[in-house]
């Protein structure tokens, strides 16, 4: 069956390989058992019954509470030439008489339902005489009153689930937190078995955080180099969002402003533009983004700083679901934080210390020097497994600007001391710098041996220098009056036993373009530019037409492909990321046209060798495509972590694939090792002993020496020797 659903993905979908679990959980559902899947937002959630609704000879309902992406997956589905409807609220009596009408003469293979209409008497009855075989909860988080959107209706599905006794129930949702997720479990009746969970790391996602220092100033900044590109500017208040909505205007950027304030119809109209790549940038409250399924948004910024993690998370969730390098900028500042403590302040009781523990987990994460993805995995109940990213603005910093600041600690740090811990930032930097002011004159501070000693740096210098000093946890600060008192840290570096080393400078928003070359593609760093702008604007046309959103018609890693490969002909074509069957005959004539003049008139030549070697790497089975490209060089690990499978996974592909008669390069499985060579030549002794079929015989003969992941790695390199 699995096999089928990989025709699928290829033939309709135009994908090459399934993404990290959609397999398992495909095969998990087509073989009619239930799930729960729990994957962030761009994870590839909806192929998830997308798949098996094409492989069921029944129906497969999907229940959503978001009558705008519904209407929007039926319409991407429609391209695809699936038949798929919807029943809600917002159709008319016709339209729904329609859709009725054509369920009951069995033309439809998808049921998109907002849970209130499912709910209803006549949409049950309507339903108990069609052979439902797939019932899909999406977004189903809203069956508990611990998320953020709880719907009461979503509490009887349970109830209605029992109308489809045939039916396997596919559960999704990207709901970080634990608590909400063994609720869904506890509610669903699922056990462990049948849950599947995602990383949370998004890859893609650049992570930057910059002091807030002149807002506008930076934001301007970040927003030169991205010209044309689409983006979502998060600010704290409706003001904030209008102030900053001009002052962009005014700089002549394409942008709209987004939050409850403006009319219903306002908001929708900016959306709509947003969503059709009429305007490249909305600034918005968190009023924004429910209910959008942009896939090409390369940017989410804060302005103002998230009320937590969980907010932050889900709003730079936003950016970059087509998978191609997205950058997220926080602008921090202390009186953001404090403007959040104030609302803290205002709450009581339990409601009150989850606030403020919410608060103090974000600030752990924009204060950390370390890598941005190890508290915020850890927050979602992750733990990063590497020590860099490479993704994020301090590991790039790691080289480049740490600077030695331990001379300027320890001046900063006397200066705290001989001041009794009693001033803020500003004060210190003054003394140090022999500053005449009233404040430092009238406490006397003139006299201290601290004065005056350092004029070698800027006053702005210095007050940095006080804010990494607390970001390092040498100092905290008092909140109520500002001052800066010691950590147990601080007194070795004032004793000359500790170094200090850090980055002074946060305010710059400029994300590294080193990171580039660590997680995106060849396509994606040389595509020709010039092309994929033709092939863009053809689409918005193509689009506007049809009154649909561009990436509707193809999503812009395909125009992308297109302008790398300049595919030729009708089968260059389907090697092409994104384009099935279906749109390859709708669209397909008018883009190789574009394609091939362009090529012509700017004499390109085209990559078609390599997108023919493509398709056929991406047609076969999966120890097929792991073994050959295996053999081309690439190693065990990155086979695992480019299909998001377990080591062992890999090998037991690999091991498939020798077992079907091919060769393997045993120098590769070697690599995979760790044992020593002296270890390694005991172990295939024993098999060469007593076989290497039965690895407890094995195990056992060696004394348990060597464990079992280890064995296995042993034994490929065993069969894979013993073949030649
Ligand atoms: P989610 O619902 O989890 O947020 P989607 O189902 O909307 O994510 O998928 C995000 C994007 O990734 C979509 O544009 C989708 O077409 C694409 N996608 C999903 N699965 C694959 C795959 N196996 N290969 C390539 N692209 C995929
Ligand atoms: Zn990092």
């Amino acid at each position: 069956m699995i096999k089928e659903a990989r025709k699928k993905l290829n033939n309709v979908f135009g994908y090459e390989t399934f993404r990290p679990l959609q397999e398992d959980v495909i095969t998990q559902v087509l073989n009619k058992e239930d799930a729960l899947v729990i994957m962030p937002t761009g994870g590839g959630k909806s192929l998830c019954y997308q798949i098996p609704a094409l492989l069921f000879d029944g129906l497969t309902i999907v229940v959503s509470p978001l009558i705008s992406l519904m209407k929007d997956q039926v319409e991407q589905l429609r391209q695809f030439n699936i038949p798929a409807i919807y029943l809600n609220s917002s159709l008319t009596p016709e339209q729904y008489q329609d859709n009725v009408a054509r369920l009951k003469r069995g033309e439809v293979k998808m049921l998109y339902l907002a849970p209130e209409t499912l709910l209803m008497p006549q949409t049950r009855e309507l339903l108990s005489n069609q052979q439902v075989d797939l019932f899909t909860i999406d977004e189903a988080h809203c069956i508990s009153e611990w998320g953020h959107d709880f719907r009461p209706e979503y509490r009887q599905l349970n109830e209605v689930r029992s109308d489809f006794p045939d039916a396997t129930c596919l559960a999704l949702t990207a709901t970080a937190t634990p608590r909400v997720r063994q609720d869904i479990k506890d509610i669903l009746e699922l056990d462990d078995s049948e849950t599947f969970l995602a990383s949370f790391d998004r890859k893609n996602l650049f992570l930057k955080v910059a002091d807030k220092d002149n807002p506008v100033e930076q934001t301007l900044d970040f927003l030169y180099t991205r010209k044309k590109q689409s983006g979502i500017i998060y600010c704290f208040s409706r003001k904030q969002v209008e102030e900053l909505y001009v002052e962009l205007k005014k700089e002549g950027h394409s942008v709209k402003p987004y939050h409850a304030g403006l009319s219903k119809k306002v908001r929708a109209r900016n959306q709509e533009l947003f969503i059709r790549d009429d305007i490249s940038i909305i600034v918005a409250t968190i009023a924004f983004g429910m209910g959008i399924d942009k896939p090409n948004v390369r940017f989410v910024m804060h302005y103002d700083m998230p009320k937590n993690i969980e907010s932050y998370y889900q709003q730079i969730g936003r950016a970059g679901r087509d998978g191609l390098r997205s950058d997220c900028l926080l602008l921090y500042s202390r009186s953001d934080k404090q403007k959040i403590q104030y609302f803290i302040n205002q709450k009581e009781g339990q409601e009150k210390k989850v606030a403020e523990k919410h608060l103090k987990d974000l600030m752990k994460f924009l204060e950390t020097d370390e890598c941005r993805r190890k508290p915020l995995m850890k927050y979602f109940g992750e733990t990063y497994p590497n020590d860099e990213c490479g993704m994020c603005d301090n590991c790039l910093s790691v080289d480049a600007e740490v600077e030695d600041l331990t001379v300027q600690s320890q001046k900063f740090l006397s200066c705290i001391a001989r001041t009794d811990q009693k001033f803020g930032a500003y004060h210190i930097a003054d003394v140090l710098r022999g500053s005449k002011a009233k404040k430092v004159i009238e406490n006397g501070h003139d006299q201290l041996s601290t004065y005056d000693i350092g004029n070698e740096w800027a006053k702005e210098q210095w007050i940095l220098l006080g804010r990494m000093l607390v970001r390092q946890n040498y100092l905290s600060r008092d909140e109520k009056h500002g001052s800066l008192q010691f950590t147990e840290q601080a007194k070795a570096v004032l004793n000359g036993q500790e170094n200090v080393f850090g980055v002074l400078d946060r305010t710059d928003t400029v994300i590294g373009d080193e990171a580039i070359d660590r997680t995106s593609s060849d396509v994606e760093n040389n595509y020709d530019r010039d092309l994929f702008e033709q092939l863009r604007e053809r689409r918005k046309e193509m689009a506007d037409q049809q009154g649909i959103p561009p990436y509707v018609i193809f999503p812009d890693t395909t125009l992308m492909e297109m302008a790398y490969y300049f595919p030729r002909d009708k089968e260059d074509l389907l090697a092409i990321y994104g384009v099935g069957s279906v749109k390859q005959k709708k669209y397909g004539k008018d883009f190789l046209k574009m394609i091939r003049t362009y090529c012509d008139e700017n004499e390109v030549e085209s990559r078609r060798k390599s997108l023919k070697k493509k398709k056929k790497k991406s047609s076969g089975e999966t120890f097929e495509q792991m073994g050959e490209a295996f053999n081309e060089g690439q190693s065990i690990d990155h086979l695992a972590e480019e299909h998001g499978v377990k080591q062992v996974t890999v090998i037991k592909h690999l091991k498939t694939y020798l077992e079907e008669g091919n060769d393997l390069r045993t120098e590769g499985i070697a690599a995979a090792s760790s044992l020593s060579v002296r270890k390694r030549d005991e172990v295939m002794e024993v098999m060469d002993d007593v076989g290497a079929r039965m690895l407890r015989i094995v195990y056992n003969k060696l004394d348990k020496s060597v464990g079992y992941s280890e064995l296995r790695v042993m034994q490929l390199y065993y069969m894979a020797q013993n073949k030649k």
